[in-house]
C-alpha cells in the first residue's frame, strides 16, 4: 500500500439504459451487474470493488432512477437510489451520446444540492455517427452545472475507461482500503446467481417482459467444486408462466443453459442449475411482499 492511498465510494447514476451496469462490468473486467437493453434491469444496489496500486474504488451501481411511482417496486427502487447519492464520495452522472432528454434533466435536478464532486460521463460515443456534433454537445452539457470533469467514453467497447478511472481516483479522499484487495463485490454468489438468471430472462423475453417477475434462490449448495442451485422464478399471472416456460419448455431451458454457463465462469466451478416457475399474484403492487422477497433492504 502506498503512502497516499485513496479510497471511497462512487455512485453511477443516470437514466435507465444509459449503460451504468455495462460500465461497471467493463471497469472490473467481470460481469457482476446484469445488463440488457431494457430499462429497469438493475433492481438492486450492487457494489463493484476495484483495487489499484494507489487506490480502491468502490462503485455503487444504482438501480435506475426513474420517474413515475405508481408501482411499489418503482418507489422502492427510487428510494434506494436517492439514499445512495448522499452516502458517496463521487457521483458519476452518465448520459448517452449526443442525446439529452427530460429524464436526464430530471436526474440532473436530483443532483442539484449534492456537495460531492460530480463527473459527467458521456457514454456510447461509438454510436455517434457525426463526431462533429460531440464537441458542441459537450459544451452544452458543461454549462448545465459544475462538473469535476467531463469524460466521453464507450463502456461497451471499453474505450477511454482508463481516463475515467484516473479522474475518479483523483477525486477520492485519502483513506485506507475498505475491502480486501481481491474482493470484487459485496454480493454473495447466491445473489449473483439470481441476477444472472434474471438477466437471461430479460434478454430472452425481449418485447413481452412480465414486469412482475422475480427470481428467488431456494437452494445454493457447494459440494467440492460443484454448486447445486435451485431457483424459483416468480411471475404475476398464469399467462406469464407460460411465456417464461416457452413452447415445449424451450425458453426456460435456454435461460437455464446460458445462466449456468455464466455462473460457471464467474464462480470458477461446475454448476447444476434447476429452475421452476411459480405464480404469485399482484406482487409488484405490494411493498410488503416485495420486502419478503428481499427488495428494499439494500444497506
Ligand atoms: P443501465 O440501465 O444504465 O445499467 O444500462 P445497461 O448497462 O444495462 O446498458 C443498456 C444497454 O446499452 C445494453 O444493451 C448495453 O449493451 C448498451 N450499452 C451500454 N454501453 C454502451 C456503449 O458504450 N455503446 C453501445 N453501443 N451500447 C452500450
Ligand atoms: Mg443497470
Amino acid at each position: 500500500m502506498t503512502e497516499n492511498f485513496r479510497c471511497g465510494y462512487v455512485a453511477l447514476v443516470g437514466r435507465p439504459n444509459v449503460g451504468k451496469s455495462t460500465l461497471l462490468n467493463g471497469l472490473l473486467g467481470q460481469k457482476i451487474s446484469i445488463t440488457s437493453h431494457r430499462p429497469q434491469t438493475t433492481r438492486h444496489r450492487v457494489l463493484g470493488i476495484k483495487t489499484l496500486d494507489d487506490a480502491q474504488i468502490v462503485y455503487v451501481d444504482t438501480p435506475g432512477l426513474h420517474r413515475g411511482d405508481r408501482k411499489a417496486l418503482n418507489r422502492v427502487i427510487n428510494r434506494t437510489a436517492a439514499d445512495t447519492l448522499h452516502a458517496v464520495d463521487v457521483v458519476a452522472f452518465l448520459v448517452e451520446g449526443t442525446r439529452w432528454g427530460e429524464e436526464d434533466q430530471w436526474i440532473l435536478d436530483m443532483l442539484k444540492d449534492l456537495e460531492v464532486p460530480v463527473l459527467l460521463v458521456v457514454n456510447k460515443t461509438d454510436t455517434i455517427e457525426d463526431k462533429a456534433r460531440l464537441l458542441p454537445h459537450l459544451k452544452m452539457l458543461s454549462g448545465l452545472r459544475e462538473f469535476a470533469d467531463v469524460v466521453p467514453l464507450s463502456a461497451l467497447k471499453r474505450d477511454n475507461l482508463e481516463r475515467f478511472e484516473a479522474c475518479v481516483v483523483r477525486l477520492l479522499p485519502e483513506a485506507p482500503p475498505l475491502f480486501p484487495e481481491d474482493q470484487i463485490t459485496d454480493r454473495s454468489e447466491r445473489f449473483l446467481a439470481a441476477e444472472l438468471i434474471r438477466e437471461k430472462l430479460f434478454r430472452k423475453l425481449d418485447q413481452e417482459l412480465p414486469y412482475g417477475m422475480t427470481v428467488e434462490i431456494e437452494q445454493f449448495k457447494q459440494e467440492g467444486n460443484l454448486r447445486r442451485i435451485n431457483a424459483q422464478i416468480w411471475v404475476g399471472r398464469d399467462s406469464h408462466k407460460a411465456m417464461v416456460i416457452g413452447k415445449g419448455g424451450a425458453l426456460l431451458k435456454a435461460v437455464g443453459a446460458e445462466a449456468r454457463r455464466d455462473m460457471e465462469r464467474l464462480f470458477d466451478s461446475k454448476v447444476f442449475l434447476q429452475l421452476w416457475v411459480k405464480v404469485k399474484e399482484g406482487w409488484a403492487d405490494d411493498e410488503r411482499a416485495l420486502r419478503s422477497l428481499g427488495y428494499g433492504d439494500d444497506q
